[in-house]
Protein backbone atom coordinates (compact mmCIF):
# COMPACT_ATOMS: atom_id res chain seq x y z
CA UNK A 1 0.00 0.00 0.00
CA UNK A 2 1.14 3.39 -0.90
CA UNK A 3 1.97 5.65 1.85
CA UNK A 4 0.30 8.92 2.57
CA UNK A 5 0.61 11.86 4.09
CA UNK A 6 -1.03 11.88 7.53
CA UNK A 7 -2.84 15.24 9.37
CA UNK A 8 -5.60 15.60 12.12
CA UNK A 9 -7.92 18.00 10.40
CA UNK A 10 -8.10 19.07 7.74
CA UNK A 11 -10.25 22.09 6.92
CA UNK A 12 -12.26 22.71 3.02
CA UNK A 13 -12.35 26.23 2.36
CA UNK A 14 -10.15 29.06 2.71
CA UNK A 15 -12.94 31.64 3.23
CA UNK A 16 -13.39 33.87 6.36
CA UNK A 17 -14.83 30.51 8.26
CA UNK A 18 -12.82 28.09 7.27
CA UNK A 19 -9.43 30.56 7.91
CA UNK A 20 -10.38 31.72 11.56
CA UNK A 21 -10.88 27.70 12.16
CA UNK A 22 -7.54 27.13 10.68
CA UNK A 23 -6.41 30.08 12.79
CA UNK A 24 -8.09 29.25 16.18
CA UNK A 25 -7.06 25.10 16.11
CA UNK A 26 -3.19 26.35 15.05
CA UNK A 27 -3.44 27.64 18.38
CA UNK A 28 -3.46 23.92 19.82
CA UNK A 29 -3.09 21.46 17.45
CA UNK A 30 -0.38 20.62 14.45
CA UNK A 31 -1.07 18.65 11.43
CA UNK A 32 -3.41 20.91 10.26
CA UNK A 33 -3.75 21.41 6.14
CA UNK A 34 -6.23 23.83 4.79
CA UNK A 35 -7.50 23.14 1.16
CA UNK A 36 -8.52 25.41 -1.31
CA UNK A 37 -9.81 25.09 -4.96
CA UNK A 38 -8.66 28.73 -5.85
CA UNK A 39 -5.97 30.50 -6.31
CA UNK A 40 -5.97 32.42 -2.89
CA UNK A 41 -7.91 32.45 -0.28
CA UNK A 42 -11.24 34.66 0.29
CA UNK A 43 -12.38 34.51 -2.93
CA UNK A 44 -16.38 34.05 -2.77
CA UNK A 45 -19.01 34.98 -0.15
CA UNK A 46 -16.20 36.41 2.27
CA UNK A 47 -15.30 38.79 -0.03
CA UNK A 48 -18.57 39.86 -1.56
CA UNK A 49 -20.79 40.83 1.22
CA UNK A 50 -21.59 44.19 3.13
CA UNK A 51 -18.40 44.26 5.50
CA UNK A 52 -20.58 44.91 8.28
CA UNK A 53 -20.18 43.89 11.89
CA UNK A 54 -23.53 42.75 13.39
CA UNK A 55 -24.48 43.40 16.60
CA UNK A 56 -27.21 40.67 16.66
CA UNK A 57 -30.60 42.31 16.72
CA UNK A 58 -32.52 40.58 14.01
CA UNK A 59 -33.19 36.33 14.94
CA UNK A 60 -34.67 34.40 17.08
CA UNK A 61 -32.88 34.25 20.89
CA UNK A 62 -32.55 30.66 20.43
CA UNK A 63 -30.51 30.54 17.24
CA UNK A 64 -26.69 30.06 16.88
CA UNK A 65 -26.69 32.88 14.42
CA UNK A 66 -27.61 35.43 17.53
CA UNK A 67 -25.71 33.52 20.22
CA UNK A 68 -22.80 33.79 17.64
CA UNK A 69 -23.30 37.21 16.11
CA UNK A 70 -23.68 38.57 19.88
CA UNK A 71 -20.37 37.06 20.77
CA UNK A 72 -19.14 37.38 17.69
CA UNK A 73 -19.21 41.43 17.19
CA UNK A 74 -17.69 42.27 20.78
CA UNK A 75 -14.79 39.26 19.61
CA UNK A 76 -13.68 40.84 16.46
CA UNK A 77 -13.67 44.27 17.45
CA UNK A 78 -11.47 43.14 20.28
CA UNK A 79 -9.51 41.14 17.25
CA UNK A 80 -9.17 44.52 15.02
CA UNK A 81 -7.97 46.26 17.57
CA UNK A 82 -5.35 43.62 19.01
CA UNK A 83 -4.19 43.17 15.00
CA UNK A 84 -4.14 45.96 13.87
CA UNK A 85 -7.13 45.62 11.37
CA UNK A 86 -8.89 48.06 9.69
CA UNK A 87 -12.64 48.17 11.13
CA UNK A 88 -14.70 51.84 12.30
CA UNK A 89 -17.69 50.99 14.71
CA UNK A 90 -19.57 53.77 12.90
CA UNK A 91 -23.15 52.46 14.29
CA UNK A 92 -26.28 51.76 12.26
CA UNK A 93 -29.83 53.40 11.99
CA UNK A 94 -32.44 50.99 11.20
CA UNK A 95 -35.21 53.27 9.46
CA UNK A 96 -39.37 53.53 9.90
CA UNK A 97 -40.62 55.76 6.87
CA UNK A 98 -44.53 54.99 8.51
CA UNK A 99 -46.20 54.19 11.24
CA UNK A 100 -46.59 50.49 10.42
CA UNK A 101 -42.92 50.10 9.93
CA UNK A 102 -42.40 52.21 13.84
CA UNK A 103 -44.55 49.41 14.94
CA UNK A 104 -41.96 46.33 13.30
CA UNK A 105 -38.81 48.56 14.74
CA UNK A 106 -40.60 48.43 18.40
CA UNK A 107 -41.16 44.51 17.95
CA UNK A 108 -37.29 44.32 16.33
CA UNK A 109 -36.16 46.45 19.85
CA UNK A 110 -37.88 43.73 21.89
CA UNK A 111 -36.04 41.10 19.92
CA UNK A 112 -32.92 42.38 20.03
CA UNK A 113 -33.03 42.50 23.87
CA UNK A 114 -34.00 39.07 24.41
CA UNK A 115 -30.43 38.68 22.62
CA UNK A 116 -28.52 40.89 24.77
CA UNK A 117 -28.47 43.75 22.63
CA UNK A 118 -29.99 46.63 25.17
CA UNK A 119 -28.10 49.54 23.70
CA UNK A 120 -30.32 50.31 20.67
CA UNK A 121 -31.77 53.86 21.32
CA UNK A 122 -34.98 55.30 19.33
CA UNK A 123 -34.00 58.81 17.29
CA UNK A 124 -37.18 60.98 16.81
CA UNK A 125 -37.11 63.15 13.18
CA UNK A 126 -34.88 65.95 14.63
CA UNK A 127 -32.44 63.62 16.19
CA UNK A 128 -32.26 62.04 12.39
CA UNK A 129 -31.98 65.07 11.16
CA UNK A 130 -29.12 66.63 12.90
CA UNK A 131 -26.82 62.77 12.35
CA UNK A 132 -28.48 62.39 8.80
CA UNK A 133 -29.36 65.04 6.78
CA UNK A 134 -29.95 63.33 3.69
CA UNK A 135 -32.54 60.50 5.42
CA UNK A 136 -35.95 60.67 5.01
CA UNK A 137 -37.62 58.61 8.21
CA UNK A 138 -40.40 59.09 10.98
CA UNK A 139 -38.04 57.47 13.40
CA UNK A 140 -35.12 55.12 13.86
CA UNK A 141 -33.59 52.88 16.10
CA UNK A 142 -29.33 53.34 16.59
CA UNK A 143 -27.55 50.55 16.74
CA UNK A 144 -24.19 51.98 18.40
CA UNK A 145 -22.22 48.75 18.39
CA UNK A 146 -23.03 48.16 14.41
CA UNK A 147 -19.83 48.57 12.51
CA UNK A 148 -17.90 47.90 9.32
CA UNK A 149 -14.70 45.88 8.82
CA UNK A 150 -11.86 45.43 6.03
CA UNK A 151 -12.87 41.79 5.53
CA UNK A 152 -9.28 41.12 3.41
CA UNK A 153 -7.40 42.31 6.00
CA UNK A 154 -9.14 39.80 8.63
CA UNK A 155 -8.31 36.97 6.34
CA UNK A 156 -5.16 37.52 5.63
CA UNK A 157 -4.51 38.38 9.11
CA UNK A 158 -6.33 34.56 9.87
CA UNK A 159 -4.00 32.67 7.08
CA UNK A 160 -0.48 34.38 8.27
CA UNK A 161 -1.38 33.69 11.83
CA UNK A 162 -2.23 30.27 10.85
CA UNK A 163 1.36 29.24 9.09
CA UNK A 164 3.20 30.69 10.94
CA UNK A 165 1.76 28.38 13.94
CA UNK A 166 2.52 25.42 11.00
CA UNK A 167 -0.61 24.63 8.79
CA UNK A 168 -0.12 23.89 5.88
CA UNK A 169 -2.19 26.02 3.06
CA UNK A 170 -3.33 24.33 -0.58
CA UNK A 171 -4.50 26.25 -3.04
CA UNK A 172 -5.42 25.05 -6.42
CA UNK A 173 -6.48 22.38 -4.56
CA UNK A 174 -10.41 20.75 -4.81
CA UNK A 175 -11.51 18.11 -2.62
CA UNK A 176 -12.94 15.84 -5.15
CA UNK A 177 -13.62 13.08 -3.03
CA UNK A 178 -13.81 11.92 0.83
CA UNK A 179 -13.94 8.05 1.39
CA UNK A 180 -14.26 6.84 5.31
CA UNK A 181 -11.23 4.97 6.61
CA UNK A 182 -11.47 1.68 9.57
CA UNK A 183 -10.00 5.13 11.47
CA UNK A 184 -10.02 8.86 9.89
CA UNK A 185 -10.62 9.56 5.89
CA UNK A 186 -9.25 9.55 3.00
CA UNK A 187 -9.72 12.88 1.17
CA UNK A 188 -8.57 13.21 -2.96
CA UNK A 189 -7.65 16.64 -4.47
CA UNK A 190 -8.24 17.91 -7.76
CA UNK A 191 -9.09 14.34 -9.01
CA UNK A 192 -6.37 12.16 -7.52
CA UNK A 193 -3.37 14.25 -8.08
CA UNK A 194 -3.18 14.35 -4.42
CA UNK A 195 -4.44 11.89 -1.81
CA UNK A 196 -3.95 12.17 2.56
CA UNK A 197 -5.02 10.76 5.17
CA UNK A 198 -6.73 12.49 7.85
CA UNK A 199 -8.62 12.23 11.60
CA UNK A 200 -11.00 14.99 11.02
CA UNK A 201 -12.78 17.04 8.13
CA UNK A 202 -13.80 20.34 8.62
CA UNK A 203 -16.13 20.78 6.12
CA UNK A 204 -16.30 25.21 5.26
CA UNK A 205 -16.66 25.28 2.02
CA UNK A 206 -19.39 27.34 1.52
CA UNK A 207 -21.57 27.18 -1.35
CA UNK A 208 -20.76 24.18 -1.86
CA UNK A 209 -20.81 22.91 1.15
CA UNK A 210 -23.99 20.55 0.53
CA UNK A 211 -21.72 18.92 -2.13
CA UNK A 212 -19.03 18.29 0.51
CA UNK A 213 -21.13 16.58 2.93
CA UNK A 214 -22.55 14.25 0.20
CA UNK A 215 -19.30 13.45 -1.01
CA UNK A 216 -18.41 11.66 2.57
CA UNK A 217 -22.10 9.97 2.12
CA UNK A 218 -24.48 12.23 4.03
CA UNK A 219 -27.96 11.91 2.46
CA UNK A 220 -28.44 15.85 1.68
CA UNK A 221 -32.02 15.78 1.14
CA UNK A 222 -33.12 13.73 3.85
CA UNK A 223 -30.49 15.67 6.40
CA UNK A 224 -31.97 19.16 5.29
CA UNK A 225 -28.51 20.27 4.12
CA UNK A 226 -29.13 21.09 0.04
CA UNK A 227 -28.15 24.09 -0.46
CA UNK A 228 -29.93 27.60 -2.75
CA UNK A 229 -28.33 29.63 -4.09
CA UNK A 230 -29.69 33.68 -3.35
CA UNK A 231 -27.83 36.45 -5.04
CA UNK A 232 -27.53 40.09 -3.59
CA UNK A 233 -26.48 42.48 -5.69
CA UNK A 234 -24.93 45.79 -5.03
CA UNK A 235 -24.84 49.27 -6.79
CA UNK A 236 -22.59 52.05 -5.76
CA UNK A 237 -23.42 56.11 -5.75
CA UNK A 238 -20.89 58.67 -7.76
CA UNK A 239 -21.20 61.41 -6.36
CA UNK A 240 -21.89 59.49 -3.29
CA UNK A 241 -24.30 61.10 -0.85
CA UNK A 242 -23.10 62.31 2.70
CA UNK A 243 -23.79 59.61 4.87
CA UNK A 244 -22.51 58.85 8.67
CA UNK A 245 -23.53 55.62 9.58
CA UNK A 246 -25.35 52.54 8.08
CA UNK A 247 -28.82 53.29 7.08
CA UNK A 248 -30.84 50.22 6.67
CA UNK A 249 -34.52 49.84 6.25
CA UNK A 250 -37.07 47.77 8.51
CA UNK A 251 -36.53 43.98 6.78
CA UNK A 252 -39.58 41.76 5.69
CA UNK A 253 -41.54 39.65 8.47
CA UNK A 254 -40.12 36.85 7.31
CA UNK A 255 -36.41 37.89 7.63
CA UNK A 256 -35.62 36.47 4.22
CA UNK A 257 -32.77 39.57 3.88
CA UNK A 258 -32.34 42.73 5.62
CA UNK A 259 -33.68 44.85 2.89
CA UNK A 260 -31.64 47.19 0.32
CA UNK A 261 -29.32 48.88 2.66
CA UNK A 262 -26.83 51.84 2.40
CA UNK A 263 -23.47 49.84 3.85
CA UNK A 264 -19.64 52.60 3.87
CA UNK A 265 -16.79 50.44 2.95
CA UNK A 266 -13.66 51.57 4.79
CA UNK A 267 -12.57 53.55 2.03
CA UNK A 268 -15.24 55.70 2.16
CA UNK A 269 -17.28 54.10 -0.58
CA UNK A 270 -21.37 54.18 -0.74
CA UNK A 271 -22.84 50.78 -1.87
CA UNK A 272 -26.64 50.46 -2.25
CA UNK A 273 -27.43 46.24 -1.40
CA UNK A 274 -27.71 43.37 -1.22
CA UNK A 275 -31.01 42.75 -3.00
CA UNK A 276 -32.41 39.59 -3.22
CA UNK A 277 -32.66 37.31 -6.27
CA UNK A 278 -32.59 33.49 -6.18
CA UNK A 279 -30.22 32.05 -9.00
CA UNK A 280 -29.41 28.39 -10.11
CA UNK A 281 -26.07 28.84 -10.79
CA UNK A 282 -23.38 31.00 -9.63
CA UNK A 283 -22.79 33.75 -11.73
CA UNK A 284 -21.56 37.29 -10.07
CA UNK A 285 -22.35 39.71 -12.92
CA UNK A 286 -24.70 42.71 -12.00
CA UNK A 287 -27.78 43.06 -14.19
CA UNK A 288 -28.32 46.47 -14.56
CA UNK A 289 -31.62 46.37 -15.50
CA UNK A 290 -31.90 46.11 -11.99
CA UNK A 291 -31.74 49.75 -11.02
CA UNK A 292 -35.04 50.66 -11.10
CA UNK A 293 -36.07 48.29 -8.02
CA UNK A 294 -32.57 49.62 -6.12
CA UNK A 295 -34.12 53.46 -6.91
CA UNK A 296 -37.33 52.07 -5.82
CA UNK A 297 -36.11 50.85 -2.67
CA UNK A 298 -33.22 53.37 -1.55
CA UNK A 299 -35.84 56.61 -2.85
CA UNK A 300 -38.40 55.70 0.34
CA UNK A 301 -35.26 56.69 2.78
CA UNK A 302 -32.82 58.71 0.70
CA UNK A 303 -35.57 60.92 -1.56
CA UNK A 304 -32.46 63.20 -2.89
CA UNK A 305 -30.52 59.89 -4.83
CA UNK A 306 -30.51 60.67 -7.86
CA UNK A 307 -30.79 57.46 -11.21
CA UNK A 308 -27.93 58.66 -12.63
CA UNK A 309 -25.74 58.14 -10.10
CA UNK A 310 -26.24 54.40 -9.30
CA UNK A 311 -23.34 52.66 -10.66
CA UNK A 312 -23.51 48.32 -10.50
CA UNK A 313 -21.15 47.36 -8.62
CA UNK A 314 -20.27 43.20 -7.48
CA UNK A 315 -22.84 40.80 -5.83
CA UNK A 316 -22.82 38.30 -3.63
CA UNK A 317 -24.61 34.54 -3.35
CA UNK A 318 -25.85 33.17 0.17
CA UNK A 319 -25.76 29.40 1.01
CA UNK A 320 -29.36 29.18 1.69
CA UNK A 321 -31.38 26.10 3.97
CA UNK A 322 -34.16 27.95 2.81
CA UNK A 323 -36.52 28.90 -0.84
CA UNK A 324 -37.99 32.41 -1.52
CA UNK A 325 -40.59 33.50 0.73
CA UNK A 326 -39.73 30.90 3.65
CA UNK A 327 -38.55 31.91 6.67
CA UNK A 328 -34.91 31.83 7.88
CA UNK A 329 -33.09 29.08 8.64
CA UNK A 330 -30.22 28.42 11.54
CA UNK A 331 -26.53 27.75 10.37
CA UNK A 332 -26.13 23.92 10.93
CA UNK A 333 -22.84 23.27 12.43
CA UNK A 334 -22.74 19.51 13.00
CA UNK A 335 -20.25 16.56 13.89
CA UNK A 336 -21.79 13.88 11.61
CA UNK A 337 -21.29 10.94 14.77
CA UNK A 338 -24.81 10.07 14.51
CA UNK A 339 -24.55 9.63 10.84
CA UNK A 340 -21.78 7.14 10.99
CA UNK A 341 -19.09 9.31 10.27
CA UNK A 342 -17.14 10.90 13.88
CA UNK A 343 -14.85 13.62 13.07
CA UNK A 344 -16.78 14.87 9.92
CA UNK A 345 -17.96 18.85 10.84
CA UNK A 346 -20.03 19.83 8.52
CA UNK A 347 -21.04 24.41 8.53
CA UNK A 348 -23.82 24.54 5.87
CA UNK A 349 -25.60 27.51 5.32
CA UNK A 350 -23.30 29.88 6.86
CA UNK A 351 -25.12 33.21 5.32
CA UNK A 352 -25.45 36.97 7.29
CA UNK A 353 -23.68 37.30 9.74
CA UNK A 354 -21.46 34.55 8.99
CA UNK A 355 -18.55 37.13 8.85
CA UNK A 356 -19.48 38.46 12.35
CA UNK A 357 -19.60 35.28 13.84
CA UNK A 358 -15.96 34.02 12.76
CA UNK A 359 -14.63 33.94 16.23
CA UNK A 360 -16.89 31.91 18.11
CA UNK A 361 -17.91 29.57 15.31
CA UNK A 362 -13.88 28.68 15.50
CA UNK A 363 -13.87 28.43 19.20
CA UNK A 364 -17.01 26.25 18.44
CA UNK A 365 -15.26 24.06 16.64
CA UNK A 366 -12.13 23.89 18.33
CA UNK A 367 -14.32 22.30 21.14
CA UNK A 368 -15.89 19.79 18.88
CA UNK A 369 -12.57 18.54 17.28
CA UNK A 370 -10.93 18.49 20.64
CA UNK A 371 -12.30 14.57 21.58
CA UNK A 372 -10.68 13.36 18.34
CA UNK A 373 -7.13 15.18 18.95
CA UNK A 374 -6.48 14.67 22.86
C1 LIG B 1 -24.47 39.57 -0.29
C2 LIG B 1 -23.95 39.14 1.06
C3 LIG B 1 -23.76 40.08 2.07
C4 LIG B 1 -23.29 39.68 3.33
N1 LIG B 1 -23.03 40.64 4.28
C5 LIG B 1 -22.54 40.26 5.47
C6 LIG B 1 -22.23 41.23 6.47
O1 LIG B 1 -22.29 42.44 6.22
N2 LIG B 1 -21.83 40.81 7.68
C7 LIG B 1 -21.71 39.48 7.98
O2 LIG B 1 -21.41 39.16 9.12
N3 LIG B 1 -21.93 38.54 7.03
C8 LIG B 1 -22.33 38.90 5.79
N4 LIG B 1 -22.55 37.96 4.83
C9 LIG B 1 -22.26 36.57 5.13
C10 LIG B 1 -20.77 36.25 5.02
O3 LIG B 1 -20.20 36.84 3.88
C11 LIG B 1 -20.61 34.72 4.96
O4 LIG B 1 -21.30 34.14 6.03
C12 LIG B 1 -19.16 34.28 5.04
O5 LIG B 1 -18.36 34.99 4.13
C13 LIG B 1 -19.07 32.79 4.77
O6 LIG B 1 -17.73 32.41 4.76
P1 LIG B 1 -17.33 30.94 4.37
O7 LIG B 1 -15.89 30.80 4.67
O8 LIG B 1 -18.28 29.97 4.99
O9 LIG B 1 -17.64 30.83 2.80
P2 LIG B 1 -16.77 31.30 1.53
O10 LIG B 1 -16.20 32.63 1.68
O11 LIG B 1 -17.65 31.04 0.35
O12 LIG B 1 -15.58 30.26 1.51
C14 LIG B 1 -15.74 28.92 1.16
C15 LIG B 1 -14.48 28.49 0.44
O13 LIG B 1 -14.53 27.09 0.19
C16 LIG B 1 -13.91 26.84 -1.05
N5 LIG B 1 -14.33 25.55 -1.56
C17 LIG B 1 -15.59 25.19 -1.93
N6 LIG B 1 -15.60 23.91 -2.37
C18 LIG B 1 -14.33 23.44 -2.26
C19 LIG B 1 -13.71 22.19 -2.55
N7 LIG B 1 -14.39 21.15 -3.06
N8 LIG B 1 -12.37 22.06 -2.32
C20 LIG B 1 -11.64 23.12 -1.82
N9 LIG B 1 -12.18 24.33 -1.56
C21 LIG B 1 -13.51 24.49 -1.75
C22 LIG B 1 -14.37 28.01 -1.91
O14 LIG B 1 -13.54 28.18 -3.04
C23 LIG B 1 -14.32 29.16 -0.92
O15 LIG B 1 -13.09 29.85 -0.97
C24 LIG B 1 -23.01 38.32 3.57
C25 LIG B 1 -23.18 37.38 2.54
C26 LIG B 1 -23.63 37.78 1.30
C27 LIG B 1 -23.78 36.77 0.19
Amino acid sequence: MIDMDEFDVAVIGAGVIGLAVADELSQKYGRILLVEKNPSFGQETSSRNSEVIHAGIYFPPDFLKTEFCVRGNTALYDLCRKRNIPHRPIGKMIIATDDEEVARLNTIKENAEKNGVCNLSWLDKKQIRSREPEIRAQEALLSPSTGIIDSHSLMRSFIANAQANGVTAAFRSECTAIRQRASGYEMTINQGEYRFLTNTVVNAAGLHADKIAQMTGIDIDRSGYRLRYCKGSYFWASPAPRLNHLIYPVPPGNMEFLGVHATLDMGGRVRFGPDIEYVDAVDYGVDEGRKDLFLQSVRKYLPGIAGESLLPDTSGIRPKLHGPGEANKDFIIKDEKENGYPGVINLIGIESPGLTSCVPIAKYISAMVAPYLE
